[in-house]
């Protein structure tokens, strides 16, 4: 009943398929048909179906997909409702150009978004991907104050770690070692200040100490060169693809008080962490402010289709509204406001109204955090947290000695083996994270803590 072609090839034939045509990201191609390094060949998994929490191969195995395949679901896999609004829309009207035209979802979304903020963030600017939306809000900061008749301020600060996707602009602004060294001559230089990471502390230090000795490095950025810098970009109380360093919500008050001291605009990059996944709806929302800028992707589809979007407030909108074009903010993707992104998008935030969803998901949070106690008391887990629906701990290896080879194939050892144990995933370097769909049962909750103390175990018996 599942089956969505009648000829479903079992998936010996789809993985050999897929080596030969399909390009996969963020992956070295040989890793999946050569072992390396000691380890075997990556597993390469044809899906064939997915219902709820759970993805389905074509052999019939399945695994609970643990991290919303890529931090994009939120209520799970063929969701019936976003399901219908999505045969509706499709009845109705499957795209138009957004330049010169506009249609009932894009309209109903923007309010809809611009109500959530308070009408504080009343404009929605919109894109495909992540990175895109991250293209914009750096163009539009720049432009505004080109418009204001500051151009000189050309440049942007982010944090040591960062992440804002791959696309050059985005790149730029991003710390990662990994998704950035290769590119590095092509990128224009961002000035990288300290992260506000809690796990820095010093003796004595708590996470909000930290924060403010962040704070302190970025107004002495700040000091010397406000002039010359447009905004700064940061990944709100989560940095999630560094491995998940968490801060404390003091850091975003500061950011936002320097950003008004020293005329400098605050991008909050809440692509991953925005929809709820820190435990409110905008993740701003826990330090009680708002940014010039504010860009959402990821789950504000539900994880069905690709949309992003930049919101700003009225004052931004205002530099560019002029009678000369050139003043206006021009930017364009041929998929702009996608009519179907954005009725999965409206039955996305339907939901959540309808299930109380940030509500719901503080009992499902503090369940899962209990079913995971054994792992934050494990002796070789440091850092154990949490905040909303992310999960993270850091695998502890003895680097004195020749456990430095398995610390460092920890993440895809960790991968293989959660696939057997029916889990999905993906460690970042030795930190390991579940960020699940906001639909988990109790049955699911324990199978995924079983099955995540269960990997780890193993995984570290062979380190
Ligand atoms: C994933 C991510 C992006 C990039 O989004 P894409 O859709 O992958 O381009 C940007 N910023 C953050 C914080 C992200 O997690």
């Amino acid at each position: 009943m599942h089956k969505p072609f009648a000829n479903n090839a079992p998936s010996g034939d789809l993985t050999a398929r897929s080596l030969r045509s399909v390009w996969h990201p963020c992956t070295q191609m040989q890793h999946h048909e050569q072992g390396n390094d000691g380890l075997d060949a990556m597993p390469l998994i044809a899906v064939s179906h997915g219902r709820g929490a759970w993805l389905y191969d074509t052999d019939g195995k399945r695994y609970l997909d643990g991290i919303s395949s890529w931090w994009v679901n939120l209520f799970g896999h063929a969701n019936a409702r976003i399901n219908a609004a999505l045969k509706d829309q499709l009845d109705r009207l499957e795209h138009a150009m957004l330049s010169g035209f506009t249609h009932e979802p894009v309209v109903a979304l923007s309010e809809q978004l611009a109500a959530l903020t308070g009408h504080r963030l009343g404009h929605c600017f919109y894109a495909s991907d992540g990175a895109s939306a991250v293209e914009i809000a750096l163009k539009m900061s720049f432009h505004a104050w080109r418009n204001a008749g500051l151009g000189d301020k050309q440049e942007f600060i982010c944090l040591r770690g960062s992440y804002h996707g791959e696309t050059l602009g985005a790149l730029a602004v991003t710390d990662v070692a990994l998704f950035r060294d290769a590119y590095g001559p092509l990128l224009r230089q961002a000035h990288v200040v300290m992260s506000p990471d809690a796990r820095t502390a010093l003796e004595g230090e708590s996470a909000a100490d930290v924060a403010r000795r962040a704070a302190a490095e970025l107004e002495a950025l700040l000091q010397q060169r406000s002039q010359k810098i447009a905004s700064i970009i940061i990944e709100p109380l989560v940095q999630c693809a560094t491995g998940m360093a968490m801060h404390d919500p003091l850091y975003l008050s500061l950011v936002r008080e320097l950003c008004d001291r020293y005329q400098v605009h605050m991008i909050a990059d809440e692509i991953a962490v925005g929809c709820g996944r820190s435990g409110r709806f905008f993740a701003c929302e826990h330090a009680g402010v708002w940014p010039d800028f504010l860009c959402l992707s990821k789950g504000i589809s539900g994880g069905y289709l690709p949309l992003s979007l930049v919101m700003t407030t009225d004052a931004i909108y205002q530099a560019f509204y002029d009678p000369d074009s050139a003043r206006g903010f021009l930017h364009s993707h041929s998929y702009t406001g996608n009519p179907l992104a954005c009725r999965a998008a409206l039955a996305t935030l339907a939901i959540f109204t309808e299930d109380n969803v940030l509500q719901a998901n503080r009992t499902r949070a503090a369940a899962i955090s209990a079913a995971l106690a054994p792992l934050a008391a494990h002796p070789q887990v440091a850092h154990f947290r949490q905040q909303g629906m992310i999960w993270a701990f850091d695998a502890v290896f003895d680097d004195a000695n020749a456990d430095a080879d398995a610390a460092r194939t920890f993440a895809r050892r960790f991968f293989a083996a959660a696939l057997q144990n029916e889990l999905l995933l993906r460690p970042i370097g030795r930190t390991v994270y579940l960020m699940p769909p906001y639909v988990l049962d109790e049955g699911e909750i324990s199978h995924m803590a079983a099955a995540t103390l269960r990997t780890f175990e193993q995984v570290m018996a062979r380190a």
